[in-house]
């Protein structure tokens, strides 16, 4: 079998299979069906970064997805959408409108019925058309679900903004938790109540933070920078910082406890350059009974990332958003990481996504990368065809059920 045939024949073996999504930042279906939806809702999201990259100012970036005039809103993105068109992140758009709303591209000609046809199917059971019956989607792992729903179909995954750097943000999390934080002791306690609550009462399996260059906590550097923003609120800590460091070290403490996952987001975002995966290592080596899933192979810093799961044994890596920020670097990645990375350590999918049908789109390119790489390694006698199925399988399924212990 040839290459190209091979790739085929592996992308209708991964069709086949029932995945588990190991991460999502979709809204409950009850608050997506609240939502006013059109065609432009499908090219929200992270389009809305490429949409600003290719120019577009923040004013009418806010228009465009408000609740102004659809046509007039149609007219401020069509320039831009031309500018948008190769990108990744529109794909994923143009697959999904394709498969549910049998569109290719939105135009003129087509943007009022296709809005129409968005706003017919946005009724009760979205999201079981779309993650169960077109994506073959058991659940998926969702930041910001308080609690289990939808039939199983949402699995929460926490997510905290909240790494201590000011005054305001230990407020906050005062504020979520009910909790009164005076104290550095009350912050450690808020630490283990928000953890706790994570499994107990949200029935959570994982953490999500975004990495950070964490130290060895120090209790007098601590309770002196608690002091400093609780006596200066316009203080912001810098990146690195002891307070940071002490109460990360109590939400290791409780994960360890709670047999909970520790997320953590690398790479793209923001100021990048915060996000350097090898930031993780001081946490991998120093909480070896917390399992940590590393989001997004470390994009930009990829072999960095790579690098902690081949020589660390309580690190995962996700493929998490991967193939939609490029499809071209996350086959390098994932071919990469299969000559080096034990199979049982990969995550293979994570949709990434709050609008449900883009979903879809982004793992119809998932699984063609999946298979193409899949296919080079058979191709070249690396793996046997059935071997490169059973690979897809941990990627897809086993791996993310047995870390998550779902
Ligand atoms: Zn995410």
């Amino acid at each position: 079998m040839d290459r190209t045939t091979l790739a085929q024949e592996l992308c209708r073996e991964l069709e086949k299979m029932v995945i588990i999504d190991a991460h999502e930042h979709l809204p409950s279906e009850q608050d997506r069906l609240a939502s006013e939806v059109d065609a432009l809702t499908m090219f929200s999201h992270y389009c809305k970064g490429d949409l600003a990259a290719a120019g577009m100012k923040a004013d009418t970036l806010e228009f465009v997805f408000s609740k102004a005039p659809l046509e007039q809103r149609w007219a401020a993105f069509k320039p831009y959408y031309q500018q948008i068109c190769n990108s990744t992140y529109a794909r994923a758009a143009h697959i999904a409108i394709e498969r549910f709303y049998g569109e290719e591209r939105l135009c003129d000609a087509n943007l009022l019925t296709l809005s129409e046809r968005i706003k017919a199917n946005n009724t009760s059971g979205l999201y079981k058309r779309v993650l169960r019956e077109a994506c073959g989607i058991e659940t998926c792992l969702t930041q910001g679900a308080d609690h289990p729903c939808d039939e199983g179909l949402m699995t929460p995954v926490h997510w905290t903004i909240n790494n201590p750097r000011s005054y305001a943000d230990i407020q906050a999390q005062a504020k979520s938790l009910k909790m009164p934080i005076e104290t550095l002791d009350d912050l450690l306690k808020a630490a283990a109540e928000l953890v706790r609550r994570i499994k107990q009462d949200y029935k959570g399996v994982g953490f999500k933070f975004f990495v950070f260059p964490m130290q060895r906590p120090d209790r007098v550097r601590a309770e002196a920078a608690f002091r400093n923003i609780r006596d200066n609120p316009d203080q912001r800590l810098p990146l690195q910082n002891a307070l940071s460091d002490i109460f990360f070290d109590a939400i290791f403490a409780a994960l360890k406890q709670h047999a909970l996952v520790g997320c953590i987001h690398t790479g793209y975002w923001g100021d990048f350059r915060d996000l350097h995966p090898a930031f993780a290592l001081y946490m991998l080596d120093n909480y070896p009974e917390v399992n940590f899933d590393l989001y997004h192979v470390g994009y930009p810093y990829v072999r960095e990332a790579i690098m902690m799961g081949k020589t660390r044994r309580n690190v995962w890596l996700n493929m998490c958003w991967t193939y939609l920020i490029s499809p071209g670097f996350a086959a390098e990645a994932l071919a990469e990481i299969l000559e080096m990375v034990p199979a049982n350590k990969i995550i293979g999918f994570g949709g990434d996504y709050f609008v449900v049908e883009k979903v879809y789109g982004h793992l119809v390119i998932a699984r063609k990368v999946i298979a193409n790489v899949l296919a080079g390694k058979v191709a070249d006698k690396d793996l046997t065809f059935d071997g490169a199925v059973a690979i897809a399988r941990k990627m897809l399924y086993d791996n993310p059920k047995a870390l998550y212990s779902l």
